[in-house]
This record gives C-alpha cells, structure tokens and sequence, in this order.
C-alpha cells in the first residue's frame, strides 16, 4: 500500500466510524453552504442580516494573527445571521445534518440564549429545542442541546439563562441536557457564576466549563474542585502548556472527562502544533479525552478531521482510534442514549474485526 493510499484509508475510516460529538458550538459550526443558506433566507425576508462580512473573515486559520480576544468577534457574524426564529432552527437542523453526514451517531449541540429584535432569549431556546425535535423525525443522528452562558454575561443574566434552562430541561428533557460556561475566558470569573451554576447541577442537570483557555491557575482549581461533569479544552492545565503541579494533579485525581479540540487549540495559539496537544499525557494519566471539533464552521475542520488528525499525531492504530469513540460515549449527558450509542460502536468495532 502507498502512504497516499494509507492516509485515504484512515480518512474513510474516521468518517465511517459511529462518532459523539460532545463540544459544538452552534454559532461557530456553521458552514460556508449553511451561511450562504441563511443569507439566502434573509435577503428573501427584506431583512439585511447586517454583515457584509464572509467566510474569509469567519474562519480562523493556524497562522492566523488575531489575539484570543479578536477570535470572539467572529461570532458576530453567525449571530447577524441567526437573529430570527426560522434562521436560527435553519441553522441548527442544517448543522445537524452535516455532522451525521460525517459519520455522527450522537451529539450534544451547545449555544447561547439571546435576546434578538425578533426574539426573547425564551424563543431563542424554544427555537432550537423545536428544531432537535423535527430533527429526530428526518434524521438518524440523536441529538440534545447544552444551554451556554457566556462569561460576559452579568450574575442577573446568568441567573435568568439558568432559570429558563432549567424550564426547558424540565419540559424536554428528552432535548435539553446539560448547562455550560463559555465565552471568552479574559472576561468575568468563575465564582459569579457557581450560584446560578449549583442551581442547575441541583435541578438534576450536567455541566461543564470550558477551563484552561487561558493560564489561570487559580480559576482551574477552583472550577476543578467544583467537580464538573466534563471540561472543555483543558489546555492550559499541564505545566508544559502553562498550568501549575497543582493543577495537573488536580484533574489527574478527580480524572474530569476533557472534550478536547485540537484544531482550535492550534489555530487559536493556545498551543503551538498538534505535537504540543496534551492528549497523550492526558491518555498516559489515564483522564478521560474527548475529541470533539468546537467549531467546525470557524476552525475548518470536522470531527472525522479532527479524529484523523489525532490518529496521524499521536500514532494511534484503527483500534485505538474506534476506542476513543468508545470511550467519548461513556461521557454523554443523556442516560438513556448511553447504552444506544455505546453499543453502535461496539457493534461497529465487532464488525471491523478490532
Ligand atoms: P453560540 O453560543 O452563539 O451558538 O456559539 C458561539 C459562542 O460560543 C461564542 O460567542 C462564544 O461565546 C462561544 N464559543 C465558541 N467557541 C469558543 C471557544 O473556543 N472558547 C470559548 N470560551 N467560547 C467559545
């Protein structure tokens, strides 16, 4: 076999694989032919969707020279083009198509709630819920929504998010899974957001935080010791990457299940190339990881990439690769797609002889 032939192998491999995706943020996994759609939509509309602003400018390259700040600004241009109801649920079924079209079996879709001239944040939830909900009749891939908060919210917006998220989580809970923080990681802090953040883990949802975006040592202890149910990026958690011995300890003792991006970390600079990734010590230490893509739309890439990309940098054979799919499944929000989803996988692995 050629090494051409090789990589063709392992690319049509990933994209076969039964796959979860566990961090996608909607406003950033939309692709160009789904932006092209809604512009399509808003012209239809008479409504100008306010940006003259393209793809060139939405999606962030590895030799990008935008601060991690800058990086946030593109998702304005996702949201000028989700400001109403029928773009927003054209958006979300049309994002959700394209992920079981790369061999997605599950995912747990996240966004945040605003308010917009054509919607109250309430509408906005409602909007995607209704939209996962027609998805389930059209498409096979089973999919839950994770309410955000962004970290540039106040405490009252937080608390207002959580309030309907919690309504939601109550009324569908076969959609709404899980609450999350987001957003970028210079702005606000942790602890404003534990009270609201309680009040969700207590009315029986799960969480996660992004965490180690940045080298603050202090706020990764203090989230870890929060014992969320996943993190996301955990990036700046290795003292290599700029974490501390403490905070490495931390997450290797509580063993926090990682949804990592590695393309994201590269094309943001949180790290230097995919080599510098912590997967493998995380791997070695035994945390759980999860390969998940972010942002698909912004970052270019596709879970299958991003599986594909880990199995090339970390030298990882077709069965270790199906097990990282397996063990991604272990870490779902929704107790009863778990045993659903494990067992495709399991059934795909058997089948493949792995
Ligand atoms: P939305 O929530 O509007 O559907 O998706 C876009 C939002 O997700 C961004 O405005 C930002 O708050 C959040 N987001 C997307 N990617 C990242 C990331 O890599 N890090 C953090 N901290 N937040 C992100």
């Amino acid at each position: 076999m050629t090494q051409n032939e090789l990589v063709m192998d392992l690319t049509s491999f990933c994209r076969e694989l039964p796959k979860v995706e566990l961090h996608a943020h909607l406003g950033g996994s939309l692709s160009q032919s789904t932006m092209l759609q809604l512009k399509r939509l808003y012209a239809d509309s008479g409504i100008p969707d306010k940006t003259n602003a393209f793809f060139d400018e939405f999606q962030i390259a590895a030799g990008d020279t935008r601060s991690l700040s800058d990086c946030f600004q593109v998702f304005s241009i996702a949201h000028s083009l989700t400001s109403m109801p029928q773009a927003l649920a054209l958006a979300t079924s049309l994002t959700l198509e394209e992920f079981q079209n790369d061999g997605c079996v599950y995912i747990e879709l996240r966004s945040t709630p605003r308010e917009t001239p054509y919607m109250s944040k309430k509408e906005y939830i409602d909007t995607i819920v209704q939209a996962i909900r027609r998805s389930s009749i059209n498409l096979t891939i089973i999919s839950k929504l994770i309410i955000s908060i962004d970290r540039r919210s106040t405490s009252q917006s937080a608390e207002e998010t959580t309030d309907l998220a919690i309504e939601f989580y109550q009324n569908y809970p076969e959609v709404v899974v899980g609450i999350e923080l987001s957003g970028d990681p210079t702005a606000g802090q942790f602890k404003d957001f534990v009270p609201a953040l309680t009040r969700a883990r207590e009315a029986g949802m799960k969480i996660t935080l992004h965490c180690g975006e940045i080298c603050n040592p202090a706020e990764i202890l203090e989230m870890l010791a929060w014992k969320p149910d996943r993190i996301g990026h955990g990036t700046m958690i290795h003292p290599r990457l700029g974490g501390t011995t403490e905070t490495w300890e931390a997450l290797c003792q509580l063993k926090i299940p990682v949804e990592i991006c590695l393309t994201s970390n590269v094309n943001t600079k949180l790290i230097a190339n995919y080599e510098a990734h912590q997967f493998k010590e995380c791997c070695e230490a035994m945390v759980p990881v999860i390969i998940c893509t972010d942002d698909k739309g912004v970052f270019a890439t596709s879970l299958s990439q991003e599986y594909q990309i880990c199995a090339e940098t970390f030298g990882l054979d077709q069965s270790q690769v199906a097990r990282l799919a397996l063990d991604a499944s272990q870490h779902i929000f929704d107790d009863d797609a778990r045993k659903l989803v494990t067992d495709k996988i399991l059934n795909f692995i058997e089948c493949k002889e792995l």
